[in-house]
């Protein structure tokens, strides 16, 4: 910890102190020391060196402890040498074992001085309770409470220093190292005090055989580093399976990072596991940390990470803060950190770094491999979570096409059920994805070929052929017609067989075609009709022109002039309409027609083509000057007259009368003939609508169509209303004019 080295180094040197004294004292205590084998002293310096290097670990249930032998390997020196002598020989020991440990020099100093202190202390009390220099039952029990001074005082220290270390109180350690008091201290005192009389019994015996005791301490030494290994391999291992299982969990495996993260952390028994990766936008760090957080941040290039990235570049690298000449883990204050390039095939994708690792020894080979193989299967996973990253964008652009094109694009399987409906199909039909997913859309569209006949879409898979050209009815009830072009998707990955519907809605266009016929046939029956007393006319001129009088065949050639005077009308009328149907002309054209004159002249040309029809006008005396075209307000006479000649019986007079209202004048043709249904009222002013009851007159259905449009163009209204009597009244109700009488002569 830093900022308390120097409480340690002084509590340290109090220690160094207290044990020259105790030292002192058990020399004072021993009386003149007499046949101290000098000599012997390197050999027992060897041995205590040994020891305090060889560690042995054991496992007690599922705790493990470690041993040094220290103690055991310092009970000759107890028995023989002088109190200030063994202090001066374990302090030797020590000082030289830290130095070969390379030890932070903190933490030799204090090793030295917890030795001096509690060699000091058993020798003392070796020397108060023991009686002259042979294996006596009464010294060996001296030896044993020696060495329990020696161990009280060693962990008393050890106490005192981690509470220093840490700012907690005595009790508080003390607390947390509960758990290694019973199996590890007072334990391993006992197993310390078993070695130590063996030592000294074989010491007393022959100074010599010491160097045998160093063979079981090495046999123990190895025999527990092969179970060290063993647990950690197996802890490793473990480790190793679950931050793969947790890399495989999620189908974007860096949703799984913070938990492979975990995994590594806790395999390693680390404080602080780090994925630095290399990004185009610059580095990222995710960090694990031993308080279960995870975070990712990018990382300025500093970090310790960054510059192991550098290290770690071709293989794993260990660094060691002991070893470290470089300084890398000391801005981050780390002890120990192992790194190991994370790369899949050629590509580097960054750097898996474990700090600190569990236990105070660096990490060993097998570990290594373990990192390097973690690093491998991460590598793996971001290359895979690439490559998904590619797959979902494509599949982002797809769906944006789809979603976004106007064009209709359903699919359906086999059984007609829609699998997928995008938002051009819903804008044309009405109805939305969510209404349609898994619905047969055959009941909702009510598709028809342009012949009416139904279509089944559903029925595709069975092979039947589909028309290009379908008409459907949308959500609000409106028909609409469209252009489909149909693809066969064949079954694949598990998924039944498809069919892709990509449907253009034409019915703008399809209208335009069918305004085009409807202007074919208007045309055609609307040149035909002054057309026939012409050729008839012509007819009867050519053939008994000689029988007729002068007056017969000036009105024959008068009568001629009248009708190609009317499809000149005609002619001018149907441009006049195809601009109004192509909307040039729908402002109302406010011309002053002399409605009486108007009549007059109609009805005198049915005089002339039907002269067997009486026909009686009303109200026309007068002018009456109205807002509209001459033109158009004849044409529409021209219909209605025509349609009463047609429908009513020969005897029946038909009647014209021209009224003024408010601001309005009222022309209606009345007949006495079958009359119109109320529920066909409306209706037989639409294009192509006859009554059935009228199929024996000829026509197309389209005279009143024509007539209520061009009353519309005038802003007149055209209606029908049952005729008093039986029969029929159409009613044209025109805008009066506001101008001048005066003006009337001009226009007439
Ligand atoms: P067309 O006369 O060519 O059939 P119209 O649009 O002029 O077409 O008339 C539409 C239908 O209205 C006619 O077929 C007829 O059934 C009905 N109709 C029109 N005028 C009369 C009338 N004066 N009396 C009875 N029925 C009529």
């Amino acid at each position: 910890v830093p900022g308390r080295g120097a409480a340690i180094g002084t509590f340290s040197a109090g220690l160094l102190l207290a044990g020259i004294a105790a030292g002192v004292a058990a020399q004072a205590a021993a009386g003149p020391a007499v046949g101290v084998p000098w000599a012997q002293a390197p050999l027992l310096l060897g041995l205590i060196a040994l020891a305090s290097h060889l560690i042995v670990r054991f496992q007690v249930r599922d705790q493990v402890e470690a041993l040094e032998l220290t103690e055991a390997a310092l009970a000759p020196t107890l028995v023989v040498f002088p109190g200030l002598a063994a202090v001066g020989l374990v302090v030797a020991a020590k000082g030289l074992v830290g130095a070969l440990h390379r030890n932070e020099p903190i933490k030799a100093w204090f090793n030295v001085a917890q030795w001096a202190a509690a060699t000091g202390c058993g020798a003392f009390v070796y020397a108060l309770t023991s009686s002259g220099r042979a294996i006596t039952g009464r010294n060996l029990a001296a030896l044993a409470v020696a060495m329990l001074a020696v161990s009280v005082v060693n962990y008393a220290a050890f106490t005192v220093v981690l509470s220093l270390a840490s700012r907690r109180s005595v009790r508080a350690v003390l607390a947390e190292l509960r758990p290694s008091i019973t199996i590890g201290w007072v334990g391993g005192s006992l197993v310390q005090f078993a070695f130590g009389v063996l030592f000294v019994a074989t010491y007393v015996r022959s100074p010599a055989a010491v160097v045998v005791i160093a063979v079981p301490l090495v046999v123990l030494h190895w025999a527990s580093r092969g179970f060290a290994t063993a647990r950690t391999d197996r802890v490793r291992l473990t480790g190793l399976q679950a931050a793969t299982h947790a890399l495989a969990g999620p189908i974007d495996p860096r949703d799984a990072l913070p938990h492979f993260l975990a995994e590594v952390r806790r395999c390693f028994e680390a404080e602080v596991v780090d994925l630095l990766e290399t990004t185009p936008a610059g580095l990222l760090r995710h960090r694990a940390s031993d308080d279960g957080s995870y975070a990712s941040a990018t990382d300025s290039g500093e970090s310790t990470a960054a510059t192991l990235l550098l290290a770690a570049r071709d293989r794993a690298v260990v660094v060691d803060a002991r070893r470290d000449d470089a300084g890398l883990l000391a801005g981050e204050g780390w002890r120990v950190a192992a790194a190991a390039p994370v790369r899949a095939g050629d590509r580097t994708f960054g750097v898996l770094c474990v700090y600190n690792k569990g236990g105070a020894e660096g990490f060993e080979q097998g570990e290594v491999a373990v990192l390097e193989a973690l690093a491998g299967e991460v590598a793996g996973a971001l290359d895979k979570a690439e490559l998904l990253e590619g797959m979902l964008e494509e599949r982002r652009q797809l769906a944006d096409i789809v979603g976004n094109t106007s064009d209709g694009i359903l699919t359906l399987d086999v059984h007609g059920a829609v699998t997928s409906w995008n938002s051009g199909i819903e804008q044309i039909t009405g109805f939305d994805a969510v209404a349609m997913a898994g619905r047969v859309p055959d009941a909702p569209l009510r598709p028809r070929d342009a012949h009416g006949e139904a279509v089944s879409w559903a029925a595709w898979a069975d092979g039947t052929d589909l028309p290009d050209a379908i008409e459907i009815v949308t959500a609000d009830l409106q028909s609409r017609w469209l252009s489909c072009s149909y693809t066969e998707v064949p079954a694949r990955d598990g998924r039944g067989p498809q069919l892709v519907v990509m449907a253009r809605d034409v019915t703008k266009a399809h209208e335009l075609d069918k305004l085009k016929d409807d202007f074919v046939a208007v045309v055609s029956h609307e040149l035909r009709t002054p057309l026939a007393p012409i050729k008839g006319w012509a007819v009867t001129l050519l053939q008994r022109g000689e029988d007729l009088t002068t007056d017969q065949r000036r009105e024959g050639a008068r009568a001629i002039l009248r009708q190609a005077d009317r499809l000149e009308q005609l002619i001018l009328n149907i441009l006049e309409d195809s601009k109004v149907e192509r909307g040039l002309n729908t402002a109302p054209v406010d011309e002053v027609v002399d409605v009486a004159a108007s009549v007059k002249k109609v009805v005198e040309d049915f005089a002339v083509l039907a002269p067997e029809r009486s026909i009686v006008v009303r109200g026309g005396d007068a002018q009456v000057p109205v807002a509209g075209r001459a033109v158009r307000v004849e044409q529409v006479l021209v219909n209605l007259i025509a349609n009463a000649v047609k429908y009513a019986p020969k005897h029946e007079p038909i009647e014209v009368t021209v009224e003024r209202g408010v601001g309005a004048v009222l022309i209606s043709v009345t007949d006495h003939g079958p009359g119109i249904p109320p529920e066909a009222r409306e209706r037989i002013f639409d294009r192509f609508e006859r009554l059935a009851d009228s199929p024996t007159q000829t026509g197309t259905g389209l005279g009143l169509y024509i007539a209520r449009r061009l009353a519309t163009t005038m802003g007149a209204e055209l209606d029908m209303t049952p005729a008093t009597g039986g029969g029929s009244t159409f009613t044209l109700t025109m805008r009066a004019a506001t101008v001048d009488v005066v003006d009337l002569a001009s226009v007439s």
